[in-house]
């Protein structure tokens, strides 16, 4: 399908919903999972680090990485493809943004109301009571809650934790209602997310896959266009916006 027609569709759209994954952030430099673990951490797989076993087991080993992948999102910026999300986001009614990218790029790039699936790099909470710290001045690592003094991590949701309730019930009222989904930059092989766009093509709706390469959703969407997301999303946004 060209992207005369995908636009054209965007515009007929009463609700459309966007999923991104770690290939919308790629083209701001935060790697994807799998290209993280380069250097220093090429020794490691993310589930031994991305697991609230590795926490328990090695909290500083991964407090640390994290830390270093903060550094990564500090220096990064929003990118043309990030933008033009956000442009869309004005110009067509009921445009959802959902991501399960932790790094706030969307935001940053102003769109409105992102839906985050696995939580935000950024955020530090505590690991028992949960609550949301702003800073800390110990020098532990990681360093302690100021409240009841467990080890903070970061706000990301790891493998094996449920999501967020209030995010994945949000998610799915989104694709529920939607007359086009954009799939962005994700491989779709971990679930939640991943079902989402299965549930939108069972209901009938068009479901566009926009990916540098072909994934299990590929030959089911209803159409996929190779390029990167920056590309892509700009020749939309510049058809719509
Ligand atoms: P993934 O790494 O499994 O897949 C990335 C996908 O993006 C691949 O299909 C790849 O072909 C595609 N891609 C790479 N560069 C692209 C580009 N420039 N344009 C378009 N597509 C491109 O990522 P995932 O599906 O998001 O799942 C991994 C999990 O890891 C997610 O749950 C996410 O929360 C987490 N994660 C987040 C970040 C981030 O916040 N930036 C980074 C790494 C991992
Ligand atoms: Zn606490």
């Amino acid at each position: 399908m060209q992207l005369e027609a995908i636009a054209a569709a965007l515009w007929r759209a009463n609700h459309v919903a966007v999923l991104t994954g770690a290939g919308m952030s790629a083209e701001s430099g935060v790697p994807t999972f799998r290209d993280a673990q380069t250097g220093l951490w090429a020794q490691y797989r993310p589930e031994d680090l991305a697991t609230p076993e590795a926490f328990a087991r090695q909290p500083e080993l991964v407090w640390r990485w994290y830390a270093w992948r903060r550094e990564l999102v500090a220096a990064a910026e929003p990118h043309i493809g990030h933008r033009s999300l956000a442009a869309l986001a004005a110009n067509l009614p009921g445009f959802v943004l959902i991501t399960q990218n932790v790094d706030g790029l969307h935001q940053r790039a102003g769109s409105p109301d992102v839906i985050e699936l696995h939580g935000n790099i950024m955020r530090t909470i505590c690991s028992a009571c949960l609550r949301c710290v702003e800073s800390w001045s110990d020098d532990w690592i990681p360093p302690r809650c100021p409240t009841c003094g467990s080890p903070l991590r970061p706000d990301v949701v790891w493998f094996g934790e449920p999501l967020p309730r209030g995010a994945l019930e949000a998610a799915n009222a989104a694709v529920e209602a939607a007359d086009v989904i954009l799939v962005v930059g994700t491989s779709g092989l971990v679930d939640p997310a991943a079902s989402l766009p299965r549930r939108a093509l069972a209901r009938g709706a068009m479901v566009v896959e926009i990916n540098l390469e072909p994934t299990p959703l590929t030959r089911s969407a209803t159409a996929f266009v190779t390029g990167t997301a920056g590309s892509i999303l700009s020749q939309l946004a510049d058809r719509l916006c």
